[in-house]
């Protein structure tokens, strides 16, 4: 027998007893056990020796695991294994240093088959408010187990959210990595996916799975009542008001807050139109005009490469530095182990390339990203120069470890690159590095060391708030202020302040109002947190 099945079975006895010391045993000192539910019922990355050994001997004996299958990987040292719990069938990885532990990734995939609901036509078990990506996926999850459950969005058809953006937005994101759950692209499917197109196949995607979504539909306001464990849910059903009494709400409302739009002096003095990067719609109307853009991240790139297209004149306002990545470096080093054609043909589907991700906790993910951070700068340095020498501003972080951190601690400040770096270089786009705006005048955005640039419009690409904007407008504000931030890990960096949590904050987990959950992400999320949400979600009902 292979050493990672004689360790899951040493680990299987040693649960049994409970006792710390032997658990502790099968760990080398500075181990990670990252539990997705099977063990305590929540997303969590128990670190350190001594934690895991009590996190065992706590969560081991009743969640009676059993049954630990390897089911092959790399060689005998690490890979995948299958397991059982007294819950049902989770599936896990493993990575083994001389013999002992040093990543253990346990997770939940199935609870036994439920039966069908009682009655279909009562109030909904959960309402899910948005039918983008998170909420379909998460309706999708629901409904193989068998849980009663609405979606509301405010659009009038799905896919309408995506629809409703820029006209040159195609996903950063190759398709690999965007698989929906249960309904797969198609393999002639675009590497990027358009827009439009990725709103039509959320559509095909609630009708063929026959999802149940009310659209034009809005959720106005949610209260808890604490005495029957209920939410009472106004929504706005074309015009009518309804009142829903659901156990839990779950907001899909994307990954962030409302758009933040910075207010400068002279903000209503300015004589052209200024309006957040959510509302441009394509840079036709200010062709041949100088469009002054806020911000230096991804949608500031976007939007300034479409107006060099029409022939207009932008100029990106830089205020702090940018992560930039070639899309080349970003499909074929970051995502390209685990999502590719490639990694397909070297038998890693998507369900094994999610755990594969899963399995590496935060700690060694910061420390591996920083090591393949230091390649990409080094060999693309000349690239970098070239960006610099136009004075744009770069960075890989505050602590050097990439794209893939700034993404999990705030989700902004870098530039997947699909050509607007050319356009900097090539100064077809104009950048302002390292100031902000002081004020704006009738035609001009002057900057904070006196500048004064000439400007038609302005494009506030400023990003977005925090996603508990949307719990204090659609619950209440005390409410928001309980549940706390969402997003981050605690990594003690500029937007994302310790202590060290490990996990996404607030996300696809309980909030600290009962009842009460965020979900939101990229489509990689959508599909693999979806699952994880709804189990909770199923457990709950199933009680
Ligand atoms: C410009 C841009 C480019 C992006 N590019 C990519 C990319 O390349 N790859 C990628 O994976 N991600 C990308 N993202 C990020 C993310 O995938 C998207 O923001 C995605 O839309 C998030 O999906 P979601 O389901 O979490 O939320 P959303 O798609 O934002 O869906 C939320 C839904 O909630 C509805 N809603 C709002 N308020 C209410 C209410 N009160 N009642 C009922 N319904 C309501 C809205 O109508 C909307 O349909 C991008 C985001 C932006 C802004």
């Amino acid at each position: 027998m292979g050493a990672v099945q004689n360790w899951l079975d040493a680990f299987e006895k040693a649960l049994k007893t409970g006792d710390a010391k032997s658990i502790g045993s099968l760990f080398v000192d500075q181990s990670f056990w990252r539990d997705y539910l099977p063990f305590d019922w929540t997303l969590q990355t128990v670190e350190g020796w001594d934690a895991i050994a009590t996190f065992g001997a706590c969560n081991g004996p009743k969640t009676r695991f059993s049954n630990p299958q390897f089911e092959g990987g790399s060689d005998d040292h690490e890979g995948l294994f299958r397991f059982r719990t007294q819950d049902g069938a989770g599936r896990g990885h493993i990575r083994l240093e001389n013999g002992r532990c040093k990543t253990l990734f346990t997770m939940l995939e199935h609870l036994p088959e439920a039966a069908e609901p009682a009655d279909t036509q009562s109030e909904p078990f959960v309402l899910i408010v948005g039918g983008g990506q998170s909420g379909l996926a998460l309706g999708a999850q629901l409904q193989d187990m068998r849980v009663p459950y609405l979606i509301v969005d405010k659009y009038p058809k799905v896919g309408d959210q995506w629809r409703s953006r820029y006209d040159s937005l195609v996903l950063h994101d190759p398709v690999w990595y965007d698989h929906m759950p249960f309904k797969p692209f198609p393999a002639d499917w675009p590497v990027f996916t358009p827009k439009d197109q990725m709103g039509d196949w959320l559509e095909a995607y609630a009708d063929e799975l026959n999802l149940n979504v009310s659209t034009s539909t809005s959720l106005i306001d949610a209260k808890y009542d604490e005495a029957s464990a209920h939410w009472t849910a106004q929504i706005d059903q074309n015009g009518a008001c309804k009142t829903i009494r659901p156990t839990h709400l779950v907001m899909a409302l994307g990954l962030s807050g409302f758009p933040k739009v910075p207010n400068f002096k002279g903000q209503d003095t300015f004589q052209g139109p200024q309006f957040h990067s959510s509302e441009f719609q394509g840079g036709t109307d200010f062709a041949g005009k100088n469009v002054i853009v806020v911000g230096a991240n991804n949608s500031a790139h976007d939007i300034a490469s479409d107006l060099v297209r029409v022939g207009s004149r932008p100029t990106m306002i830089q205020r702090s530095s940018t992560l930039v990545v070639d899309q080349t470096d970003y499909c074929e080093r970051i995502l390209g182990p685990l999502y590719s054609e490639k990694a397909l043909e070297n038998g890693i589907s998507t369900d094994k390339a999610d755990i594969l991700q899963a399995s590496m906790p935060l700690r060694m993910m910061e420390r591996n990203h920083k090591k393949l951070w230091d390649g990409i700068r080094s060999d693309r340095a000349d690239f970098y120069q070239r960006l610099t020498d136009a004075g744009f501003e770069v960075d890989f972080a505050e602590d050097g470890t990439g794209l893939g951190m700034k993404y999990r601690r705030t989700a902004s400040g870098y530039y997947i690159d699909v050509g607007g770096a050319q356009m900097v270089m090539d100064g077809q786009i104009k950048v302002s590095s390292g100031l902000g705006v002081s004020h704006l005048s009738e035609k001009a955005v002057h900057l904070e060391n006196g500048e004064r640039l000439s400007a038609d419009a302005v494009v506030y690409a400023t990003g977005y708030g925090d996603m508990t904007d949307w719990v204090a407008a659609l619950v209440d504000r005390e409410t928001a202020d309980r549940v706390g931030p969402c997003w981050g890990y605690g990594s003690g960096t500029k937007g994302d302040p310790g202590p060290w949590i490990g996990e996404q904050r607030n996300m696809w987990v309980e909030t600290r109002q009962q009842g009460l959950w965020i979900t939101g992400g990229n489509l990689s999320q959508a599909r693999f947190f979806s699952r994880l949400l709804a189990l909770q979600l199923a457990k709950r009902f199933e009680a």
